[in-house]
Formats: C-alpha cells, sequence, structure tokens
C-alpha cells in the first residue's frame, strides 16, 4: 500500500513539509519531512462537506462559518427555508445562487421535519422495524433526525457539486486545492467494530431520511411528487440519488465519527461538523505537537473581511431577509469555486520545535479530560487504545491531577482547554496567556 497521490501531489504544490508512511500496525500515517519550526504550517485544508447542527444554525454563518456569541441570531437569513443564516451580506450574494439550487429545497423539508406529515412517516419507519427492534427508534428525538438530515445534506450537496461542474476531472485545478469525495471513502471508518443495535438504529434514520415527507403544498404524496416535473428534488428523492443503501449511509457515518472534526465556537459549543480528508491523515496524541485551528471567528467584532461597509444598514433593510426566487441561474465554475474557498478551513501549526521524521498530531479530543476518561472515549469513540506519552508514560508526566500535568500547564489554554502555542491568543475562544 503505497500513500494517497492527491494527497502527495497536495502536500507538494503547497511546500507542506508532510510525508506519508505505511506499517501494518498505524496505517497510514504522516511525518515530519523535514524540521519544523514553533508556528510554521504544517498543514491547511478545506472540507468536504460542513454541516451545522439544527439548533446552533442561528449562531453561525452557512458560507464562512462566522459565530455570534452576542446576539441570539446572526442578521441575515434565508427566509425560504429558515435554515441558514449569514454574518454577513457578502456572505449572503455569494452562497445565495448555490444555496437556491442545491440546497433550499431541501432544507425546506428538513425544517419540516416537526410537523404532523413527518409525525406520519416517523411512525411508518418504525413499524416498518421488527417488533422486537422497535424500542431502538424511540431513542431519536426530531433534533437528532434533523442534525443527520443536515449532515447527509452536507455531503449530498458537496457529491452533488462535484459531480455537476466536473471538478473532479479538472486535476490541475481541483485535487490541488478541494478534496474529493473519492478522498472521503479513501477514510477508515472501522465500521466492523460497531454494535448491531447502534447499526440498526442507523439504517432505522436511513429508513427516515429515503421517505421524509415534501414541505411543499402542491404535492400530497410521494407517488405524486414523482409523477409531478419538479425544478427541485425533495429531499428524500435527492437522498436517495447520494445514499442508495443504509450501508452508505452507515460507511459514511462511521467515517465522520473516526474522521469528523467537530466546529467549536469560542465559548466551547459544537456548532456542527466538517470533514476534512487529508488531515485524517494526522494520528491522535494526548500530547500532540500541533494546534489545530478550524477557522471558524467570532463575527461580533467583525469590522472588515466578510463583514459589509454599510452591514447595520443592509440588516435594517427589508430587502435583506427576502426569500430567494424560483428562477436558477446556472452557476459558473468560479462562483462554485468562490462557494467553496469560503467554507471553514482547518489548518495545523507546530506547538514546538518538530524534528524530521516525526510523526504529527493532533489531539481527537480535549486534552483536559483525566488519563482514564481519554482511554474510555479514545476505545470507545474512535475503537484504539491510546499509546501516547500521556496515556503510557505515567511516571515521566509529573504525577498528572485530574487530567492536569506539565503538558497541560504549558500548552493548553487555562479558559476554553484547546491547544495553543505558549505566548499566543489562543485560536478557539481568543484568550491571551
Ligand atoms: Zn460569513
Ligand atoms: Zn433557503
Ligand atoms: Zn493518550
Ligand atoms: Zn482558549
Amino acid at each position: 500500500m503505497t500513500a494517497n497521490p492527491c494527497f502527495d501531489s497536495y502536500t507538494a504544490k503547497n511546500a507542506y513539509p508532510i510525508s506519508l508512511k505505511y506499517s501494518p500496525e498505524a496505517g497510514r500515517y504522516a511525518v515530519a519531512s523535514r524540521p519544523i519550526p514553533t508556528g510554521d504550517t504544517v498543514l491547511k485544508c478545506l472540507p468536504f462537506g460542513v454541516s451545522l447542527n439544527h439548533n446552533c444554525r442561528r449562531q453561525a454563518c452557512h458560507t464562512c462559518g462566522a459565530y455570534t456569541l452576542a446576539r441570539s441570531s446572526l442578521p441575515l437569513s434565508c427566509t425560504t427555508c429558515k435554515s441558514v443564516y449569514y454574518c454577513s451580506q457578502s456572505c449572503k450574494s455569494k452562497r445565495s445562487q448555490y444555496h437556491q439550487k442545491y440546497e433550499c429545497p431541501s432544507f425546506r423539508d428538513i425544517h419540516a421535519l416537526s410537523g404532523p406529515k413527518f409525525k406520519r412517516c416517523f411512525e411508518d419507519a418504525r413499524k416498518r422495524l421488527p417488533e422486537s427492534e422497535r424500542y431502538l427508534a424511540d431513542v431519536y428525538t426530531y433534533e437528532d433526525i434533523q442534525d443527520n438530515a443536515r449532515w447527509a445534506l452536507g455531503i449530498m450537496v458537496r457529491k452533488q457539486v462535484e459531480e455537476d461542474s466536473l471538478l473532479h476531472q479538472s486535476p490541475t485545478s481541483f485535487t490541488h486545492t478541494f478534496p474529493t469525495f473519492a478522498d472521503v471513502l479513501d477514510l477508515v471508518g472501522n465500521e466492523s467494530q460497531i454494535p448491531s443495535d447502534e447499526r440498526h438504529q442507523l439504517h432505522f434514520i436511513h429508513e427516515i431520511l429515503s421517505t421524509l415527507p415534501s414541505s411543499s403544498k402542491k404535492s400530497t404524496t410521494p407517488h405524486h411528487q414523482q409523477q409531478q416535473p419538479h425544478p427541485h428534488p425533495t429531499f428524500s428523492t435527492f437522498y436517495k440519488t447520494h445514499f442508495l443503501t443504509p450501508e452508505t449511509f452507515t460507511s459514511l457515518l462511521c467515517i465522520r465519527q473516526m474522521n469528523g472534526f467537530g466546529l467549536w465556537d469560542g465559548a466551547n459549543e459544537c456548532l456542527g461538523h466538517a470533514l476534512y480528508a487529508f488531515a485524517s491523515y494526522f494520528n491522535h496524541s494526548c500530547a500532540p505537537n500541533m494546534v489545530r485551528d478550524t477557522g471558524l471567528r467570532c463575527a461580533d467584532n467583525m469590522s472588515n473581511g466578510h463583514a459589509d461597509e454599510n452591514g447595520s444598514e443592509t440588516i435594517t433593510n427589508s430587502l435583506a431577509n427576502s426569500s430567494i426566487s424560483d428562477d436558477c441561474a446556472p452557476l459558473t465554475l468560479e462562483e462554485i469555486t468562490q462557494v467553496l474557498l469560503s467554507e471553514p478551513s482547518v489548518s495545523f501549526r507546530a506547538l514546538h520545535p518538530i524534528t524530521k521524521d516525526s510523526g504529527l498530531h493532533h489531539s481527537y479530543i480535549e486534552c483536559t479530560m483525566s488519563r482514564k476518561e481519554r482511554l474510555r472515549i479514545l476505545k470507545e469513540g474512535y475503537c484504539f487504545d491510546c499509546g501516547c506519552p500521556r496515556c503510557v508514560d505515567v511516571d515521566r508526566v509529573d504525577g498528572e491531577v485530574d487530567g492536569v500535568d506539565s503538558y497541560v500547564e504549558k500548552y493548553v489554554c487555562g479558559s476554553c482547554g484547546a491547544v495553543r502555542i505558549p505566548g499566543e491568543v489562543c485560536v478557539r475562544c481568543g484568550g491571551v496567556v
């Protein structure tokens, strides 16, 4: 087995100091191809599929991920689907055609999820389960299902965009910048390790997502919908194109579980998820040598960059929240590229000097948890026994007390628990040491 050629050309083109290695025990993993000084960028990559949790949709920008802590909602939104919000007019305009073409109709169906039509759909799906398994359906709330639907939509849209624009066939511009669906499928999901109860629960979610009723008033039954020529597919039709079987849904969810990144705001709330295919070659350590930054910024004091010059006027303008029209102009490759480039990217920088050939690590979990808790979560959530110095050489870490040891004292932000370079501003909460 060799390294990923897409990844190799990506790192070479961007001069990232990484080589991929392979061993039967560790699989593929990344090492430093040269000595890396503190603070140097090791890798920066764009996501494949971003989704915000339904409950957090008002707090974070659908285009760039900028979030608000000071307000109950970002100023601009799409009033057609009531499901996406924007930090600025520029973020809204940039994504509006793309949103209209690929996302808005599906978001409308997801938004209607708690209505009476959906209650019937939920009951019908539950009845299709064998009687002895029906209790498995009862663990889900409408919100869980909305979150799963939003996550699936993020993947479907990104995959559809790749297919429509033939971006995947344009190696010079595409593979060097954007991850492809093939890169995502190449990741490890450890699917064989999920318990059968959980597998059945995921099949239930798949069943719901494939039969979600349309929120459109014109169509009353799924049969009727299929016969009507419709400019936009319903969520379920779109879903069934990309998630053919419950197994497809389960494998992608396992890939997310193993490789997904939480999008955290500065107050330690997880707003949603993103997959960064190339960043998944970094293994875990509870004493990581890199700082991770998902690029999410606080929109509250943003006076430049994404925000508009006349932002406050735009907000009070009645047109700001106008719903989008039904006419759907084709998107150019340039417009699509601009949307994808605005999505929150993840970057990794050296936390301290890294020697050539050392493994490159970030932490999949909060470093401030106790050793016992870390080992448990890594085993249950990621299916491995952590062999990092903080977990193995207990003596080396000067006697850990409640997850605090010399590593945490030196490299972890006292306010939010994120790893940060000593002396620098914390990338997650903005706190200074
Ligand atoms: Zn934005
Ligand atoms: Zn919309
Ligand atoms: Zn560990
Ligand atoms: Zn912090």
